[in-house]
């Protein structure tokens, strides 16, 4: 179990997709909860970091790229195509590191 996913709150293991939630500080540093442990902590006044595992955090991401895309058809800036490509290993690095080692 030592590999296991641990909640930062309760520090329990996470034992289901559903009920993960992954946030970041400082974009490379990564924080794992439980649902409901999160949601506690965030009424509590805590600062865990934006969620990066959620349905609306993929589709923000999703208005992001498009966005870039867009952007980028038209000014041809590197800084876009840099975004464009980041964006979805950033996405893929965190369902490898979390979410891959859980049920669904
Ligand atoms: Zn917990």
């Amino acid at each position: 179990m030592s590999d296991s996913l641990k909640c930062n709150v309760c520090g329990k293991a996470i034992e289901s997709r559903k009920d993960l939630v992954v946030t970041n500080q400082a974009i490379t540093r990564f924080l794992t909860f439980h649902e409901d442990c999160y949601k506690k902590a965030i009424k509590a006044g805590k600062l865990l970091g934006r969620p990066v595992n959620t349905v609306a955090s993929d589709i923000f991401l999703a208005i992001i790229l498009v966005a870039a895309l867009v952007f980028y058809i038209f000014t041809k800036k590197f800084l876009l195509l840099l975004v464009l490509v980041a964006s979805p290993i950033y996405r893929f690095i965190i369902w490898w590191r979390f979410e891959r080692q859980l049920k669904s």
